[in-house]
């Protein structure tokens, strides 16, 4: 009997090394272990054996079963390593499916291409906050207690002097507080008006500011640095021209307009048959906001100038509708793939 155990050890144990498919090692198991299998027949004839042998053959045969769950154990792991292993190279496979990239959306894309042009003009960045108290938004922008724009028409106001702001031009506020001239800065961000949207407005939208302090700044340093900026952004010699205008934060004040590119200057329906399309505000820092830095009286002079992201990219993409940027269709956003 012992023999006979020995021997099916043997025989068992190789021909479950040799199972090949999962298939092949079921089939060994069933032969070995199922209800007709080797060592159930030998279990059965222990009732034919001597009393005084039972024990000895039933404890040998339990091992033995034992070990072959063990070892149809092992080689079954070993028949999933190398189905997986095979998996990874064969190749045959089809391939994985095409990685969609992603794209930038226009107004950052803008945003960034506009700080770069300012960046090899020699300027820095610095950004502010959203939430804005009245003081930088207005009151230190030299905003008269009973202007127009403080109106809750044009201002969200979140408490008494607590707004969302209107425009870029705290940064300029905070960033002279903290600093000395010579200074030259963009502050681009989001800014919030109360405003219904339409095809050309919208209750949030992007502003760039370019602020330039030191001694000895004038209009004509600010009239080329437009003209250097509109060359870079739209490409080719654009005239510029500036037209008077009033902001409270800067005297003389101007918009700056750019001869139409659709019509070269002779009219269209963009430009409103003008030939020229308004691009920025800007003007020369007025001495009051100075004044509310802690600038020394009549040391130092600058120009300011503020435009609307929004805009410069619909200007420059022909793009007719400004809800398209906020509406995240993306029809409209793929189209930028590439250009951007
Ligand atoms: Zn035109």
């Amino acid at each position: 009997m012992h023999e006979a155990i020995a021997r099916l050890r043997a025989e068992g144990l190789a021909r479950i090394d040799q199972a090949a498919t999962n298939e092949a090692l079921e089939a060994v198991r069933l032969a070995l272990l199922g209800r007709k299998g080797e060592l159930t027949r030998l279990l059965r004839g222990l009732v034919d054996l001597e009393p005084a042998q039972r024990p000895a053959v039933g404890a040998a045969l339990n091992e033995l079963k034992l070990e072959f769950g063990a070892a149809l154990g092992r080689r079954q792991s070993e028949l999933a390593e190398h189905h997986t292993a095979a998996a990874v190279c064969d190749l045959t496979l089809p391939g994985l499916p095409p990685v969609v990239l992603g794209t930038a959306h226009p107004l950052p894309s803008v945003l960034e291409e506009i700080c770069d042009i300012f960046y090899g003009m020699g300027y820095d960045r610095d950004e502010g906050p959203e939430v804005e108290l009245e003081y930088y938004n207005f009151t230190a922008l030299n905003f008269p207690p009973d202007h127009p724009a403080r109106d809750l028409q044009d201002t969200f106001f979140l408490g008494t002097d607590i707004l969302l702001r209107t425009q870029t031009s705290p940064v300029q506020v905070r960033t002279m507080e903290r600093r000395s001239p010579p200074l030259a800065y963009v502050f681009p961000g989001r800014v919030y008006r109360n405003e219904n949207a339409d095809a050309s407005h919208s209750s949030e939208f992007f502003q760039i500011e370019g602020l330039r302090v030191d001694r000895d700044i004038s209009l004509v340093d600010l009239r080329e640095t437009v003209a250097a900026f509109v060359g870079s952004f739209f490409g080719g010699e654009r005239p510029t021209r500036f037209r008077p205008h009033y902001f409270p934060f800067t005297e003389p004040s101007v918009e700056v307009d750019m001869q139409c590119m659709k019509c070269g200057g002779r009219g269209c329906g963009i430009c409103g048959q003008s030939g020229w399309l308004e691009i920025m505000g800007a003007g020369m820092v007025h001495p009051n906001v100075f004044k509310a830095v802690g600038y020394p009286d009549d040391a130092y002079t600058g120009f300011a100038f503020g435009m609307g992201i929004d805009r410069l990219a619909m200007l420059k993409y022909g793009i007719d509708d400004i809800r398209l940027f906020y509406e995240n269709d993306l029809r409209f956003l793929r189209q930028f793939r590439g250009v951007l």
